[in-house]
């Protein structure tokens, strides 16, 4: 049976992360993937161009039972870290938002720096791992080739999200194994279905505001057959909802005064000819129906207001949000529980030599390169503590 120091289930972004960690300390490093090539999820993260990192990453940005988890992972591996390892592999990277940071050269290039950096490791690529077993201090790895054996096990076995891609609940059935909880897992940064809309505006995309309990971001949104999806969305859905959700369509413009002032001004403006000053012709007529032709001087201040709701204060209730299905969902919340992992090594608290690293925790983070960070982070706490 083949003896490592460390094996790593799975070769994502955390698994390879701890595997270059762990080498580099000298350790003797198996990375095992039921895949057929490493880092698929790098591979078509943001959109092929790798939002590898975001410089915002703080426990704000992180989402789950327990977001102060992130907080040792991310100080001993930061965006800068992240950012010098990018230079240190000649990657050219461009910024989206400020700090949000692609991978100009494209996400191969990403995967390739990666793997340079992991060739120290025994990549057993093509092999699932079934179970694993602890005897005395050492672990033995069940895998569909075979049994090998090793000193410490690092689970980085992802979300469960995008099957398309290759996954498995293994890392939850091992944390189980060994006694830890499992906080119950939901798609997130998806899109929702919802009735509030129409089918009518698909393929509309809108800068909005949306308040989710006392936060609001603002992103664009964009209107789907089912209901709603864009980047505002998703970010709306890695949040906990606990009531509604409230939707501002102009988020610039206090529709119900703008409306009020051209009453004054030009009141033979039609009211739909006023709202498509502020939003796509498709949905001004949407709100306005049958009154799109009204002049807005023939209206009441009622039914301005009632306009100017529609738009400003969209109430959208939890039960008329559907999210999507874990197929389209970039990540889950959802995991295994932080609180029987140390943040300082990520190594379990209940069994000694068993690590946790990556999207399999507990934790998810904002759009925007957060998701990846906390993987290069937590798999380098992992890989780096063996
Ligand atoms: C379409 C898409 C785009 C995304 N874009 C971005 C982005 O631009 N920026 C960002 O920050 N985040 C992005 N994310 C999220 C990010 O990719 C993930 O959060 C991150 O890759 C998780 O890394 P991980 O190493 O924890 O897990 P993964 O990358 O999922 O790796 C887990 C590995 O474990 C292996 N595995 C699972 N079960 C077994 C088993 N039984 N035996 C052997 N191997 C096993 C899998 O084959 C897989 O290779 C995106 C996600 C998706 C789906």
């Amino acid at each position: 049976m083949k003896q490592y120091d460390v094996i790593i289930i799975g070769a994502g972004a955390a698994g390879l992360f701890a595997g270059i960690a762990a080498s580099r300390n000298g350790r003797t490093v198996a990375i095992v993937d039921m895949g057929d090539s490493p880092a698929r999820k790098v591979a078509v993260s943001g959109g092929g161009r790798c939002n590898f990192t975001n410089t915002a990453a703080d426990v704000k940005r992180y989402f789950g039972k327990n977001p102060q988890f992130v907080r040792g992972p991310l100080a001993q591996f930061s965006p800068t870290d992240m950012l010098e390892w990018a230079k240190s592999h000649k990657l050219k990277t461009t910024q989206k938002a400020a700090g949000q940071y692609f991978c100009a050269d494209g996400a191969a290039a990403v995967v390739r720096a990666l793997m340079g950096d992991a060739a120290q490791c025994d990549m057993v690529m093509n092999t699932s791992v079934i179970d694993i077993d602890k005897h005395g201090n050492t672990f033995t790895v069940h895998t569909s080739n075979g049994d090998m054996c090793c000193g410490a096990v690092i689970v980085a076995t992802g979300g469960t999200s995008f099957a398309t891609l290759g996954v498995s609940d293994i890392g939850l059935k091992i944390a189980k194994k060994f006694g830890h909880k499992i906080v119950p897992m939901r798609p997130a940064l998806c899109a929702i279905q919802t009735n509030a809309f129409d089918a009518e505006l698909s393929g509309i995309s809108l800068p909005v505001s949306i308040r989710i309990g006392r936060e609001t971001i603002r992103d664009d949104m964009l209107f789907t057959h089912t209901g709603v999806g864009g980047p505002a969305i998703y970010r709306t859905t890695v949040r906990d909802i606990e009531r509604e959700i409230i939707i501002n369509m102009a988020p610039d413009t206090d529709v119900y005064e703008f409306l009020r002032k051209i009453k004054q001004t030009n009141g033979k403006k039609t009211i739909g000819g006023a709202i498509s000053m502020i939003l796509p012709e498709r949905v001004s007529r949407w709100i306005c129906g049958d009154k799109s032709a009204t002049r807005i001087a023939d209206m009441r201040d009622a039914e301005l207001h009632n306009i100017a709701e529609r738009i400003n204060n969209v109430v959208v209730p939890l039960s008329n949000i559907k999210y999507h299905t874990l197929a389209s969902a970039e990540v889950v919340r959802g995991g295994v529980d932080t609180a029987d992992v140390s943040s300082k090594t990520m190594e379990s608290k209940l069994c000694a030599g068993l690590y946790f690293a990556g999207e399999v925790l507990d934790i998810a983070g904002d759009l925007g390169g957060f998701n990846l960070q906390w993987a290069w982070a937590s798999g380098f706490v992992a890989g780096n503590a063996i």
